[in-house]
C-alpha cells in the first residue's frame, strides 16, 4: 500500500504522487527514488527522477541519497534511451523561479536528445578578461 513518506509535504503534487494519491506513469521506484514520465514532455520520454521525501531545491537535498539518486538516474536515463532510440540525453535540474522551476520539490529531468530535434543550444557567454575570470572563481571560492 501506498504510505505517506516522513518529511512530506501536503500540498506538494510531487508528494502526493510518491503517496500514491494522485497518478503518475511510473517507470521505476525504490526506498528512497521514484522516476515518473513528465505530463508535458520536451520530448516523449522526458522522465522525471525525485527523491520521496520532500526538498524544495537542491540546496536541501540531503547529499546522503546522492548514491541512490545517481543509481537510479543512471538506470532509468539507460532504459529511457534505449527505449525512444534516442541518440543522447541531457540531465537538467532547475532551481528557483528565475532558473525555471515550477514545482518545488527537487527533481532531475531526463530528456532524450535526437539528432537535429530543433532543441536550442544554450548561449556560450564570454568574460571580459581572464582577471574577471579569476576574480570571479576567487569570490566564489571563498563562500565554499
Ligand atoms: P520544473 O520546471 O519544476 O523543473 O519541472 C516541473 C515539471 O513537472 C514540468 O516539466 C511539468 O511538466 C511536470 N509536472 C507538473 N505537474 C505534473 C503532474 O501532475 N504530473 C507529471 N507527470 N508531471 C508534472
Ligand atoms: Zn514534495
Amino acid at each position: 500500500m501506498p504510505r505517506n513518506h516522513p518529511h512530506a509535504d501536503e500540498d506538494c503534487i510531487f508528494c502526493k504522487m510518491v503517496a500514491g494519491g494522485i497518478p503518475c506513469a511510473r517507470i521505476y521506484e525504490d526506498k528512497d527514488i521514484l522516476a515518473f514520465l513528465d505530463i508535458n514532455p520536451i520530448a516523449k520520454g522526458h522522465t522525471l527522477v525525485v527523491p520521496k521525501d520532500h526538498f524544495p531545491t537542491m540546496l536541501e537535498f540531503d547529499p546522503a541519497l546522492g548514491v541512490p539518486l545517481f543509481k537510479a538516474l543512471k538506470r532509468v536515463a539507460e532504459a529511457v534511451r534505449a527505449e525512444v532510440k534516442a541518440g543522447g540525453f541531457n540531465v537538467i535540474q532547475n532551481n528557483f523561479t528565475c532558473a525555471g522551476q515550477m514545482v518545488f520539490h527537487t527533481h532531475w529531468h531526463i530528456i532524450p536528445r535526437f539528432e537535429n530535434d530543433g532543441l536550442p543550444d544554450w548561449p556560450g557567454g564570454r568574460y571580459a578578461d581572464s582577471s574577471e575570470m579569476q576574480q570571479l572563481a576567487a569570490g566564489i571560492a571563498a563562500r565554499i
